[in-house]
């Protein structure tokens, strides 16, 4: 999983959403609103294919789903299910694009905390703050806080929901993508006249299919060979790595 930046959406778009979601409101207060039936008729509409088309160019070329990264995002998913949160149905910001798995997965299942998701937003959280990576096994896993001395509820929710460590084919993909973006890394440690980083972090995007670069860079993948070792070996190029795909 990796962090998305949302795009903006056409003045049209918008009032369009401000529009259906004033509509869903109002039948709501007078008890006639079917939110699947509303959403369907919607669906179908020029301006709801522009919102898909958006949520597709913020994953880039491959339009993955924004949860598990491996396959193609077919379609909108609403962070706050629609039928028991109808108010949020037609919110910009609860739009996100996700695969027919993951949808099926997670269907209605919403878990709270003092009225917060606990469930990871991949378009306002961090992914890795709550999440880790098991290089062995290529399963996603909740993160063990060594602080607080317990797991990450929002890692445990995330996973345990959307099954991201239990899915054969995920843990596959991941491992595939862990493996590409190591060997990149080792091949930069092998030359001996230094490395030239100037490419490296479009390298390294370039070959990262799963968005485990975070975990990689700034999670406790920079412990793990050969991460740890062109962090020791080559600190400036390493922070100058960090950084720039910080900001990308
Ligand atoms: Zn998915």
């Amino acid at each position: 999983m990796r962090r998305v930046s949302r795009l903006p959406l056409s003045a049209k778009v918008n009032d369009y959403l401000r529009r259906k979601q004033n509509r869903a409101n109002m039948k709501k207060a007078v008890g006639t609103l079917t939110p699947t039936k509303e959403w369907d008729s919607a669906r179908q509409t020029k301006k709801m294919e522009s919102v898909l088309l958006t949520l597709q160019r913020m994953m880039g070329t491959h339009e993955r789903c924004m949860y598990c990264h491996d396959s193609h995002g077919a379609d909108i998913e609403h962070f706050w299910p629609k039928s028991p949160y109808p108010e949020k149905m037609f919110s910009w910001p609860n739009l996100l694009l996700c695969c027919t798995e993951c949808g099926r997965f997670k269907g209605e299942r919403f878990p709270l905390k003092n009225d917060h998701p606990l469930l990871i937003d991949p378009t306002v959280d961090e992914p890795w703050d709550d999440l880790d990576f098991d290089p062995i096994t290529g399963n996603i896993t909740p993160k063990f806080d060594l602080v607080s001395d317990s797991w990450s509820e929002k890692g445990v929710a995330t996973v345990e929901v959307l099954q991201l460590d239990r899915r054969e084919a995920l843990s596959a993909g991941y491992l595939k993508t862990f493996r590409r973006l190591s060997s990149l890394l080792t091949r930069c440690l092998n030359v001996d006249t230094g490395v030239d980083t100037a490419d490296l972090p479009a390298t390294l995007r370039e070959a990262d299919d799963h968005g485990l670069l975070g975990w990689c860079l700034h999670g406790d993948g920079c412990n793990v060979p050969p991460f740890s070792d062109f962090r020791a070996h080559y600190p400036g190029e390493w922070t100058a790595c960090v950084a720039t795909l910080r900001s990308a």
